[in-house]
């Protein structure tokens, strides 16, 4: 008998997020004023942020225990399944065993609830009824929404323009949470404004959603504050409960990974699974391999620069060192919303750069055929986004069943594709591009990152 579901007992979830930030093999570069380039003080960010994720963003403490309201959320779909994909295997005919966390139950879709649960707590004990964010696929834009119902909370969000006018289901999805959801750019701010003056048909970008809930955010008198879904160090250190439920349910199964992979958009739940992990091969000597996935239409990881670069189009927010194709780079309008961003996490680019953690780009065409597959064996229809990571784990498994090795993968299943079939049949239809970015398409994006002296 097959045992699918590697369950995890409620009451032995993590009762504390696990932080990598002590644990890194050399000195990170710290986040620096947009303006006057010197190091961020917390009163800098107090604007955006209330005091305990500024706190986290710079926490040395190796655990961070997670408060009773938030474990009280996390458990309407924690712990999520680890499922061994047997089916998949089978179809592959490979000695791999392959492992995957189901992030896809959470009542969002994704892993994103994680952390959209965690900031809207954090946010309401510091006596704010109010945030903005943006969204790109609406994936994020959904989780806040979710979360801010649940603290009684309003919730503003700016979405990507060709997502608010491809995706109605998702916008809708929003409202159904009591959000307040606006096509970005727009007018009710002055970024907005200046964007449209200047490019009136623009499709809109997560960058340029970003600089406008910021605005929104900064300009509110400490009214309302603002909320970021992945990228900053508070949001990767939410994500972990997925990793060290995974390390759990792995020792269930009396396994244990050789091989870790994930989706990056900005490297949230790739952390959340990996970061764990990371901490067994640093500390432990375990040998990992970590594998983060990015699509070549957007590759921040494989083709960027590493630089400091702003997170947002208007340069408002705090300069990060990280991966970056320029904070004015536009990517091509792929299915895989969530992963068209400019940069990627401080973290993971600092492992990337350690040799820890091994980026690698793959086109939407093969990830769509693999979600196919996918599907038909496990049942589950992934979001183009965890996709990516759905492919490499197969590709990872051919190679084990080519060289006979008897691997073990666990990978990532970020997120459900229900609200991404409009994706799905593009490609069934045929009419997905791959888009392999010639050089002086990056290299017009490059030049918008600021030259700073560190
Ligand atoms: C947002 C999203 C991503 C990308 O964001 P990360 O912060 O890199 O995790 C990946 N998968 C799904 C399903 C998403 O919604």
């Amino acid at each position: 008998m097959h045992n699918y579901n590697i369950l995890l007992e409620a009451d032995k979830m993590p009762d504390a997020w696990y932080n990598i930030m002590p644990d890194m093999p050399t000195p990170m570069a710290p986040p620096l004023h947009p303006g006057t380039k010197q190091p961020v003080s917390p009163d800098d960010l107090a604007v955006l942020f209330p005091p305990e994720l500024i706190e986290q963003e710079a926490s040395m403490q190796p655990h961070i225990s997670i408060p009773g309201d938030i474990m009280d959320a996390y458990r309407l779909w924690r712990p999520t399944p680890l499922r061994r994909a047997f089916r998949l295997e089978k179809a592959l005919g490979t000695p791999a065993k392959i492992f995957y966390k189901n992030e896809s139950v959470s009542p969002s879709g994704s892993h994103k609830l994680n952390t959209s649960v965690a900031q809207a707590y954090y946010n309401k004990i510091a006596g704010i009824n109010e945030l903005t964010t943006e969204t790109g696929a609406g994936q994020w834009g959904t989780a806040l929404s979710i979360a801010c119902s649940m603290f009684q909370m309003k919730c503003t969000v700016y979405m990507v323009r060709v997502s608010f006018d491809q995706k109605p289901y998702r916008r809708g999805l929003m409202q159904t949470y009591g959000a307040q959801v606006v096509s970005s750019p727009s007018n009710t701010t002055d970024f907005g404004k200046k964007i449209l003056s200047e490019m009136p048909d623009t499709t809109g970008s997560l960058g340029i959603a970003i600089s406008e809930a910021i605005e929104v955010a900064a300009k509110s008198g400490g009214r309302i504050k603002y909320s970021l879904g992945s990228v900053l160090n508070h949001v990767l250190l939410h994500q972990t409960i997925i990793g060290q439920e995974a390390q759990l349910q792995m020792e269930k199964a009396e396994a244990y990974p050789d091989i870790v992979i994930g989706c990056v958009g900005g490297g949230s739940n790739f952390a959340g699974l990996a970061f764990p992990f990371v901490h067994d091969k640093l500390k432990k000597g375990k040998n990992v391999r970590f594998i983060a996935v990015e699509p070549s239409a957007c590759p921040t990881m494989t083709r960027g620069a590493y630089a400091y670069d702003f997170g947002d189009t208007a340069g408002m927010t705090p300069l990060l060192m990280q991966y970056t194709l320029g904070h004015d780079f536009m990517p091509p309008g792929i299915h895989a919303g969530g992963l068209r961003y400019h940069g990627v996490a401080t973290q993971v680019a600092h492992l990337i750069r350690e040799g820890v953690v091994h980026p690698v780009a793959v086109h939407q065409n093969p990830v769509f055929k693999a979600n196919l597959l996918f599907s038909q064996c496990e049942g589950i229809i992934p979001a183009p986004e965890s996709g990516h990571a759905v492919k490499v784990a197969i590709d990872e498994a051919l190679k084990c069943k080519e060289a006979g090795q008897e691997k073990t993968i666990l990978f990532n299943l970020s997120g459900h594709g229900h609200f991404d079939m409009t994706a799905y049949d593009a490609f069934l239809r045929g009419n997905l591009e791959d888009y392999e970015l010639d050089e002086s398409v990056l290299a017009q994006g490059i030049a918008s990152i600021p030259k700073i002296d560190a």
